[in-house]
């Protein structure tokens, strides 16, 4: 993995316009004199244009979706396909969140069809995959994330290392408190990151940064963040309160 870490808030099903102002306008993130990680924030899609409106000028940061439909348009009542979320600012989407896939029974067959919609709308999928507890004790782990991964490979095939991201999220540690070590989370991105340098080429699959989520808070992000091949992370409870995910971001300075 080369480039900047990635610090990446997904705020769910939470924040109103009002409230995506406020927030900006106590997000205040000191990087001292090292370098800003890139900084992803995902609204709910109705505060995505309050979103856009209230950036700051500094830190940069880009605004994405929480999920798209993988056709461009139709008759789809309440879905927001790839180029309308495209036309409406948003540069980067979830793909395979694990709320869509355990809550919604989003399918990996759903989430290839999403990851090619969003590369044809340019937008970055930001592709999760995770284990639930009882796979991961039942020796499973591999089998798991290795098969989400391959459901989507074929649509990686030609893309450029962060013209998507993948993102490592054990289902038992999100939203529980409970936060991988260090060690579990470099083991699973060890795993993925094998695969994608089989199947796209020792470079190539060594370009993607690999996101770590599940629990993340200003006092784990640093050592998750120096963890091996772990490119960032995504949160989600601790990005919607400003000062916590600015100590998060901070963590993800670099020199
Ligand atoms: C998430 O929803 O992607 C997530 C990681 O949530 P949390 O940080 O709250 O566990």
């Amino acid at each position: 993995m080369t480039g900047k870490p990635v610090i990446a808030g997904n705020w769910k099903m939470n924040l109103t316009p009002d409230e995506v102002r406020e927030f900006f306008q106590n997000f205040r993130p000191d990087f001292q004199d090292r370098g800003q990680p890139e900084l992803l924030v995902f609204p709910s899609s109705v505060s995505l244009f309050a979103a856009q409106v209230a950036l700051p000028q500094a830190p940069s940061i880009s605004v994405g979706v929480q999920n798209i439909h993988w056709e461009s348009a139709g008759a789809f009542t309440g879905e927001i396909s790839a180029p309308l979320a495209r036309a409406a600012g948003a540069t980067h989407t979830l793909i395979g969140h694990s709320e869509r896939r355990h809550v919604f029974g989003e399918t990996d067959e759903d989430v290839s069809r999403k990851t090619k919609a969003a590369f044809g709308a340019d937008l970055v999928p930001v592709i999760c995959v995770g284990e639930e507890l009882d796979e991961r004790t039942a020796g499973r782990l591999t089998e798991v994330i290795v098969g989400q991964l391959d459901a989507v490979l074929p649509s990686l095939q030609g893309a450029r290392g962060r013209e998507y991201l993948l993102a490592y999220e054990p289902v038992w540690a999100i939203g529980t408190g409970e936060t991988a070590t260090p060690e579990d989370a470099s083991e699973a991105h060890a795993i993925l990151r094998e695969r994608l340098k089989e199947v796209l080429g020792e470079d190539e699959g060594m370009r993607a940064p690999i996101l770590y989520g599940g629990s993340v808070k200003p006092g784990n992000a640093s050592d998750l963040l120096k963890a091996p091949d772990v490119g960032g992370v995504l949160v989600g409870g601790a990005s919607l309160d400003p000062d916590s995910f600015a100590g998060i971001a901070e963590a993800g300075a670099f020199i």
